[in-house]
């Protein structure tokens, strides 16, 4: 990889919808145009999706901008994976979505995905301060091992998020935009079920927008 290190974080630069593993999908933009938009482009890119949908923090994004160019086989490594796993979790959620079963191909690439991740999480008993005495809440909860054990190590989350949802009856509601140009994966958390758009502000206004004028010229 000869990529330059991009300047220190921006704003934002991932437009989210809020499932992790359903964004992770739309990071390869305009599929439906034969001419799709590669937003992972290399290592930083990833990173800066990590941070974006809240899987680093700062401080563990700067832990992989400087190393990056110090280990470039790694990151490189890390970059195959994670494209393999978003179109693994493409083809699976397309598949559902049209009443087809899963590639095996797609789900097998999940599943040593998954297992990467369970290799790397565990229990631990949740605890809270009080008093500045630390206080057993008694609870679990599954931790990943420190994210910057490796660079591959945002994948964790996002494999297990994408098993969590596509294991649960939510899967239901995994839609793809009705905007034929855009047609990104959404959860559709809406009361009656029936969200088209995967934002109202892109592609419900653009779509809004296209049905006045329609209306406009047929008057
Ligand atoms: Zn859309």
């Amino acid at each position: 990889m000869t990529e330059i290190r991009p300047a220190r974080r921006g704003p934002p630069f991932f437009e989210l919808l809020g499932n992790v593993c359903l964004d992770f999908v739309n990071t390869l933009d305009n599929r439906p145009s034969g001419e799709p938009k590669e937003l992972l482009k290399n290592y930083y890119d990833l990173a800066r999706f990590g941070e974006d949908a809240g899987i680093l923090t700062p401080e563990q994004l700067d832990f992989f901008y400087e190393r990056v160019h110090l280990m470039p086989d790694e990151a490189g490594e890390a970059m195959r994976r994670a494209i393999n796993l978003r179109e693994a979790l493409y083809a699976i959620f397309s598949a559902l979505m049209n009443k087809q079963p899963a590639p095996q191909l797609a789900m097998d690439r999940l599943n040593a995905n998954l297992h990467d991740a369970a290799l790397h999480s565990r229990l631990v008993q949740t605890k809270s301060v009080q008093n500045k005495m630390p206080q057993v809440e008694g609870r679990l909860e599954w931790r990943f091992d420190e994210l910057t054990s490796s660079f591959g190590a945002m994948l964790w989350p996002i494999a297990r998020a994408a098993a969590d949802l596509l294991a649960s009856s939510d899967v239901a509601l995994v839609r793809a935009c009705s905007s034929p140009t855009c047609q990104w994966l959404f959860l559709d958390t809406s009361k009656n079920h029936h969200r088209r758009w995967c934002s109202m502000k892109q592609c419900g206004n653009r779509a809004k927008v296209r049905r006045f004028y329609a209306k406009k010229k047929m008057a």
